[in-house]
């Protein structure tokens, strides 16, 4: 029997109900293939072998959230924001296609939504965020009368927002509310601001972008959006700071925030996060309810031994954005980490790199990069002085810079 065939049988037997036999060598379990998870679950085999790795992803294929803007304005399709998670079994990693649904960390097994349990020694959990839809009044009613939006995880949602963009009149207005940072990818809100205007500029030249913002200004790269925003959609975008929504009506199609309600053609609500779901059920969440605190040497939960939470579900640390650069970096340090401690030796921090690319028309892009580095006195990672920075200015070479930054982190990530 191919060693292929027989993870596949490993695998069905977990779903049947039986738990899966305690591995001969040691086990790591990865709960989510997204950029955290699939990251982790590969290097871990290529800087181990001997280590049996298990990844867990409930959705069939990976569409990533970088790149996604631009389908909204039509400039590239959800077939190049789509790629395969199969990749990883060249890497010896056994995919288990299901929703992890609980975790204990006693007994160190994951439960899988169709039944059977994983055992692990080690266990990574990247899932992600999930929304506080309670935090706004109305949302989930609108969200399931397809009145608002968020499309804030790849999928259905940019499709269905590409969708009401296309549909809406010429002189509508589409509306983006962006919650109180900190949210999944700092710059993302602008540069989706920045790829509908491109489209109306293009399609449909009356139509407006309102931008409620609950924090008080552009949260990264700042100048450099606003720039673009006057010198190349002069008349299209409103930006309003410290315009925090509380509700949505999908009646009257109106945003509520704080002191009025303001009505638009396409709503895109984008709701508070917090870590998602299946690190709550695990006890992994440390802070306010929404995000769990790590071990920035290793990952290591500081709720729950053993258990390693990486990408955006983590608290992040000083200046470090929730992205899919640091979310890729977060997946090393645990890789590295797990390795060593299954082989005895003691883990060594890492230094890591962010790198957010952001289009701003369909040929122009900006960046911003950071360094972080462990700083045992304060006891995390911090942002290195005077390394990284922002694009000096909008440029195509940024814009090709930014493909080449996807296709290379989707390929680290999953192939
Ligand atoms: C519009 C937009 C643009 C962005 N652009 C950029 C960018 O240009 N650059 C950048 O660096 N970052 C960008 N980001 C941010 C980036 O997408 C996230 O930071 C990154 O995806 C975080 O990785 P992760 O592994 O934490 O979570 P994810 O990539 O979301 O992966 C989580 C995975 O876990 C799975 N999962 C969750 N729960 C379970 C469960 N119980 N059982 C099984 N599977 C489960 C999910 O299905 C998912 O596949 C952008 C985000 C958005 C929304």
């Amino acid at each position: 029997m191919k060693r292929r065939d027989f993870l596949k049988l490993a695998g069905a037997v977990s779903l049947t109900g039986c738990a899966t036999p305690a591995p001969s060598k040691a086990r790591v379990v990865v709960v989510g293939g997204g950029f955290g998870g699939a990251t982790a679950a590969k290097y871990i085999r290529m800087w181990d072998p001997k280590i049996d790795v298990v990844l867990v992803e409930r959705d069939p294929a990976f569409i990533s959230c970088p790149i996604s803007n631009l389908v909204l304005a039509g400039f590239t399709g959800m077939d190049d924001i789509t790629r395969s998670i199969d990749g990883l079994e060249r890497h010896g990693v056994r995919v288990v296609r299901d929703e992890a649904v609980g975790i204990d960390p006693n007994k160190k097994t994951v439960r899988l939504s169709r039944g059977g349990e994983i055992g692990y020694e080690r266990l990574v959990v990247s899932p992600g965020i999930d929304f506080t839809f309670g935090d706004l009044q109305g949302y989930e009613q609108a969200m399931q009368a397809g009145r608002v939006l968020h499309a804030w995880k790849a999928g259905p949602q940019t499709v269905a927002l590409r969708r009401q963009l296309t549909e809406m009149r010429d002189g509508g207005v589409y509306v983006l509310s962006i919650p109180l940072a900190p949210y999944r990818c700092p710059p993302g809100p602008y540069e989706r601001v920045s790829m509908v205007a491109a489209y109306f500029k293009q399609a449909k030249p009356r139509s407006k972008v309102l931008v409620l913002d609950a924090n008080p200004d552009v949260t990264s790269k700042g100048p450099l959006f606003k720039r673009a925003w006057s010198e190349l959609y002069p008349g299209i975008i409103e930006y309003r700071g410290n315009s925090r929504a509380v509700g949505v009506d999908g009646n009257s199609m109106s945003v509520r925030l704080e002191v009025e309600d303001v009505k638009g053609d396409v709503l895109n609500v984008v709701p508070p996060h917090r870590a998602a779901d299946v690190a709550a059920k695990a006890g992994l969440i440390t802070t306010n309810n929404r995000w769990c605190d790590v071990d920035w040497r290793t990952m290591e939960s500081k709720a729950v031994k053993g258990v390693h939470v990486l990408g955006d579900a983590t608290l992040s640390a000083p200046a470090m954005p929730k992205s899919a650069s640091m979310a890729n970096n977060h997946a090393k340090i645990a890789a590295a980490a797990i390795v060593d401690a299954l082989n005895g030796r003691e883990p060594q921090p890492l230094k890591i790199i962010n790198t957010c690319y952001s289009f701003v028309s369909q040929n122009e892009a900006i960046r911003v990069s950071s360094v972080h580095q462990w700083e045992p006195g304060q006891g995390t990672l911090i942002a290195v002085k005077g390394a990284g920075g922002v694009s000096a200015a909008r440029s195509e070479a940024e814009a090709t810079f930014a493909w080449n930054w996807a296709r290379t982190i989707w390929a680290d990530s999953l192939a």
